[in-house]
């Protein structure tokens, strides 16, 4: 072990203790003790239509949480604080890239959600139906899927930085009727055309009905798709009350990245997901009503979706998000914001941390940064470097004096709130993500499901469901068993761990072939497939290598189809690339693409990339018996 693990490195300060609420061993404690009596108290902090009575119902692999609960999340998200004194807070502050601020109190953002929600009901979205949101990072986007909850009918978002082939691939496994688009995003001061994009994603589309366009630039005129219904047009329709749903009804659909096959829609509900992402927002982050908290994540994420939308709205804070890059127009930004709008919490990815570190800490001057309590990272790993540097420059140093803390936590996609933490109050452990948090029965096990002794790496994985766990894979039953079967003891995170003595938990990397490039996971498969689909590209391989900035880059291997050999060195290279991006996006588009004549691969034929890795690193790529002869 070395210095930088030592649990003595680092003790949290009184100056950082005085300012949190929470103490979490109780509820460790306690939902150990009885985890359903821990939930069902959890749960009767938020708005039932009708109260549960029970806790978990376990058929592995199928769940159900607080099954003869009745409720729908906008009612705890909104009407609660309409009806109430918040009316008049801001529920969300939203920030351009130029830094034009929109402030929505709950009273307004509540009367726009009712409004958007009648205006869908005329187009026909009932409760189930999915619904499409393909939006830049603002209101409107926040408001869509409000909107859709608020009917009981299932938002799918598809991140507005992905290309025409994602949207498309999403759009048809989610069966959507109705996709809701803008158009233009901003990145870096440029427009990105969204609508077009959407129109060709949805051309041969025939299942598709309406495609709602909300119009930011009304100058920027083009044709339009003849199943195009202006965003405005949905607020003259009056007011649509929030429909009640069973607990275990679907929420949302988010579409994730696994190792092979096309991406997976991982199916979300009202009630339990409500639960426990908006219990941990309190306990793990020491969020409170009225508290700014400030989330760099985007509504096209899972982050994005805990995090900017339910659970702070549920818990009755300030949230505070802005489109475009965290470093532009200039990269004092994000601290001027902090300062600005008196930020108190912080969620952002160790990407952010380390582009802020490379730039040095001139950034920081002049910024106050003391209303800020703790900073939350997650995503990927947060290596010590960064979180030291953090804790010095943004949390008010390494000891007594301190004003904040910076805290590691570690979930998925499919888990919707935080499973392992550094709650604020516990020592960190640099390199280590932290503790099981409260109703988490996690471990780390090998692939027989037996215990692993502390110190030896084996699976993470998950031992019992969690309210917040998804309940299913849309369209997909057998994918979906599949994480609670293939390993016998539990669900089967991907991820590799380790235990320490303390039971902190370091995570290693995936198990499989997903990549996380700045925190966005992505499936080599995707890629792979893009690849392919270019017309020079007969096979291709494709491998993350470490990154200092974005944790990994993606280097692409290709074998060229026949005849296409003389155009490497003619902008073939760019060509493919430019094909990734426009398929996928550029978060998806390799760093390198690689012309090579073979790949290594098994006997029965599958892509040997850990050889690949290895070369691509200059390192010894280990047992190579069943290398392809
Ligand atoms: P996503 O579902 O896109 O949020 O990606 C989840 C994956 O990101 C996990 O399976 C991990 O591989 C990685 N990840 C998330 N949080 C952390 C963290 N705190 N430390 C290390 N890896 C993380």
């Amino acid at each position: 072990m070395t210095d930088a693990h030592r649990p003595d490195r680092w003790f949290v300060p009184e100056s950082v203790l005085r300012r949190l609420k929470g103490d979490p061993e109780e509820d460790i404690a306690a939902a150990r003790r009885d985890p359903d009596a821990f939930w069902l108290a959890q749960a009767r902090a938020f708005e039932w239509t009708k109260t549960p009575t029970t806790g978990l119902t376990w058929n592995r692999p199928h769940m159900q949480w607080f099954a003869d609960g009745e409720t729908n999340i906008t009612l705890s998200a909104l009407d609660r604080h309409a009806r109430g004194e918040a009316r008049t807070r801001a529920a969300l502050i939203w920030l351009s890239e130029t830094e034009e601020a929109q402030v929505i109190t709950y009273g307004m953002l509540h009367e726009r959600v009712e409004r958007a929600a009648a205006g869908l009901r005329t187009l026909g979205v009932t409760a189930g139906d999915r619904v499409v949101i393909y939006m830049p990072l603002t209101p409107e986007g926040v408001i869509a899927m409000l909107a859709c909850a608020r009917l009981g009918a299932v938002h799918s978002v598809v991140y507005a930085g992905l290309g025409v082939g994602a949207l498309r691939d999403r759009i048809t496994d989610a069966g959507a009727r109705v996709v809701i688009t803008a158009d233009v995003g901003y990145r870096r001061g440029k427009l990105v055309d969204l609508y077009a994009i959407a129109s060709e994603a949805i051309a041969e589309l025939g299942g598709v009905e309406h495609l709602v366009l909300w119009e930011r630039i009304k100058t920027y005129q083009r044709e339009h798709d003849a199943r195009t219904v202006p965003w405005e047009s949905l607020f003259t329709h009056g007011r649509a009350g929030a429909v009640p749903v069973n607990a275990e009804h679907p929420l949302y659909v988010l579409y994730t990245s696994g190792s092979t096959g096309k991406p997976k829609g991982v199916i979300h509900t009202h009630g339990g997901y409500m639960v426990a992402s908006t219990y941990h927002l309190g306990q793990l982050f020491d969020v409170r009503a009225g508290d700014v908290f400030f989330c760099t994540s985007d509504i096209g994420w899972i982050v994005g979706h805990s995090y900017i939308v339910y659970a702070p709205l549920a818990a009755g804070a300030t949230v505070l998000f802005r489109e475009g890059a965290p470093d532009f127009p200039d990269p004092g930004v994000f601290w001027r914001t902090v300062e600005r709008y008196g930020v108190n919490v912080l969620f952002t990815a160790p990407t952010a941390l380390r582009l802020f570190m490379k730039l040095g800490p001139d950034v920081l001057k002049g910024h106050d940064l003391s209303s800020l309590r703790v900073i939350a990272c997650a995503g990927e790993a947060l290596n010590p470097e960064a979180w030291r540097w953090a804790q010095q420059h943004l949390a008010g140093g390494l000891e007594e004096g301190a004003h904040a803390v910076v805290i590691d936590h570690w979930w998925q996609t499919e888990l919707g709130a935080p499973i392992l933490g550094t709650h604020p109050r516990w020592p960190a452990r640099p390199g280590f993500v932290g503790r099981p948090l409260a109703g988490v029965d996690a471990d780390v096990v090998d692939e027989q499901g037996q215990r692993l002794p502390d110190g030896v790496q084996g699976h993470l994985v998950l031992r019992r469901p969690t309210p917040g766990m998804m309940r299913g894979i849309h369209g997909n039953p057998e994918k979906y068993a599949q994480v609670w079967t293939e390993n016998p003891a539990g669900y089967l995170s991907g991820d590799l761990a380790v235990r320490d003595e303390h039971g902190y938990i370091s995570i290693l990397g995936r198990a499989d072939d997903v990549l996380n490039v700045a925190g966005h996971r992505i499936g080599s498969a995707d890629v792979e497939d893009a690849l392919v689909s270019h017309p020079a590209v007969a096979e291709a391989a494709v491998i993350g290598i470490p990154d200092d900035l974005k944790g990994e880059s993606i280097v692409a291997h290709v074998i060229l189809r026949q005849g296409f050999e003389d155009q490497v060195g003619r902008g073939l290279r760019a060509s493919i690339s430019e094909h990734v991006r426009r398929e996928l996006g550029p978060i998806a588009t390799p760093g390198e693409i690689r012309v090579v004549t073979a790949l290594p691969k098994t006997r029965s034929g599958k892509i040997m990339r850990r050889v690949l890795r290895a070369q691509a690193l200059g390192q010894d790529p280990g047992d190579l018996t069943t290398l392809e002869g």
